[in-house]
């Protein structure tokens, strides 16, 4: 444990809520600004995406984890994982006892496509398959049945890029990394040999990185073929991303050779329609899929329109990989549609109608997208408001008294884990990953993860 930040009457007492890159960002910034930072996070360890979203043979962005292991040492900095706020304890609770409540929650589940079929057994969410090979709590039990040929993808974002290359590439280039044990051995079990991705719209359109498509296309005995509509010649209204992606594209085969040991498809032009069942009428069989064709919208937006031309591709796993979505959290507003807390520039609420008190950062704020590295810009804006908002929140501590944290929640059945608690976890995780090859075994629900603190 560090020393406590809350002695004092002078600091800005902040809580966050969400120990993601958002919210290590965002402490990093206020610590800097003499704030003392108490951070409260669902699961017992930290980091959010950074452990549980990036894929486990992109250690390289991983690396983004030193910067917050030095924040948290921060003496003004305290870590209380395991911890349900919105439930076990409220967002009114924390407005009360501190200055600032900073909510970091970024967006924890799935879209759903809205077509029938959708809820066959076979028909799976990105998130779920992420969080399932990242050795997530929540989806760690989940089971994923790579005994077909072929699996369709739907969306062609960068957790798409993720997900295809987990399907395609090598377990044995997997196998040293952080990936969850039992994914590790279903993909060493997989029969998948083709992998379609459908973008609804062209490949000016495409809503991945340009590096993320090349990873895939340069691992050994994969092909990625482009199908489904012309790749345009890159103009001047395309944007860096659209003409590097379509300089890349241009250099990939048309048709496939016949020669890879797996292919990867990109079907542009490609929506899908319904997901059609096996004969128990519970699995999913096959995806239709209607062509599509590009209409430029007045603002000059480029959407995708049903030309009614349907066909039928056979199937054994569908993942939708559109997006994620927040969940709304108890105490605050949400716009569902938006998938966000309602703010402005980091304040929660609507101009000359603030919460008072009360923030966001991240994918709560400003949706689910952008790179890790987007949320540092982004908290500095949010920060910049509270710290704008400083004196006024502390003008109006009256008689605030700092929560007792521990004791709290301890009060209510809680088992808060400290960051030093963590550090033992992650020692744990390192050593156990070491005595079979791997950078680490994680602990793959919060039960092993609280046994290990406690000497089981
Ligand atoms: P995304 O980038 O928003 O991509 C979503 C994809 O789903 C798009 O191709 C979108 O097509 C498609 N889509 C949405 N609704 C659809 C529907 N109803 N039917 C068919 N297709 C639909 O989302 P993401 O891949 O989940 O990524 C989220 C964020 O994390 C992104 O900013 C991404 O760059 C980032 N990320 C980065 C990395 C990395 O750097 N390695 C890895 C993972 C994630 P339209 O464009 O037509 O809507």
């Amino acid at each position: 444990m560090t020393s406590s930040p809350i002695d004092g009457p002078e600091p800005l007492r902040v809580a966050i809520v969400g120990a993601g890159p958002a919210g290590f960002y965002a402490a990093d910034a206020l610590l800097k600004a003499g704030a003392a930072v108490d951070v409260f996070e669902l699961l017992p360890a930290p980091f959010g995406l950074l452990r549980y979203g990036v894929a486990p043979d992109h250690q390289n962005i991983k690396k983004a984890g030193v910067a917050f292991e030095r924040t948290a040492k921060h003496p003004a900095f305290r870590y209380f994982g395991n911890v349900p706020v919105g439930t076990a304890l409220s967002i009114d609770e924390l407005r009360a006892d501190y200055d600032q409540v900073l909510v970091a929650i970024g967006a924890s589940t799935d879209r759903k496509l809205g077509i029938p079929g959708e809820d066959l057994a076979g028909s799976v969410a990105a998130t779920s398959f992420v969080g399932w090979y990242n050795a997530h709590p929540d989806f760690v039990a989940e089971h994923f049945d790579l005994s077909a040929q072929r699996v369709v993808i739907v969306g062609m974002g960068n957790v798409a890029m993720d997900v295809t290359r987990l399907l395609v590439k090598s377990p044995d280039a997997l196998a040293g990394t952080d990936i969850a044990r039992d994914a590790l051995s279903v993909l060493r079990q997989s029969r998948v040999r083709e992998v379609v991705l459908l973008g609804r719209r062209g490949p000016a359109q495409a809503a991945f990185d340009q590096g993320e498509l090349a990873d895939i296309a340069e691992l050994d005995g994969v092909e990625v073929v482009v199908e489904g509509a012309p790749v345009e010649e890159p103009n001047h209204e395309h944007s860096v991303g659209a003409k590097r992606n379509l300089e890349y594209l241009a250099t990939l085969p048309r048709v496939p050779s016949g020669n890879a040991e797996r292919v990867v498809r990109l079907w542009f032009c490609s929506a899908p329609s319904a997901l059609v069942a096996d004969d128990s009428g519970q699995r999913v069989r096959a995806i239709e899929i209607e062509r599509t064709e590009l209409v430029r919208r007045s603002d000059g937006s480029v959407s995708a329109r049903g030309t009614g031309q349907k066909e039928l591709l056979e199937a054994g796993m569908v993942v939708r990989s559109i997006g994620y979505q927040a969940k709304p959290l108890e105490g605050l507003p949400f716009d569902a549609k938006a998938s966000v807390i309602p703010n402005f520039g980091g304040r929660v609420g609507r101009p000359g109608e603030a919460l008072p008190g009360c923030y966001v950062v991240g994918w709560i704020k400003r949706g689910p997208v952008g790179l890790l590295g987007s949320n540092k810009q982004d908290a500095r804006e949010t920060v910049d408001a509270m710290l704008e908002d400083r004196d006024h929140a502390l003008s109006s501590r009256g008689s605030r008294q700092p929560f007792r944290v521990l004791e709290g929640l301890r009060a209510r059945g809680i088992r808060p884990v400290t960051y030093a608690d963590w550090l033992e976890i992650d020692e744990r995780e390192r050593a156990r990953g070491a005595e079979i090859g791997k950078i680490r075994e994680k602990f793959a629900t919060v039960a092993e993860m609280l046994a290990a603190l406690d000497g089981a």
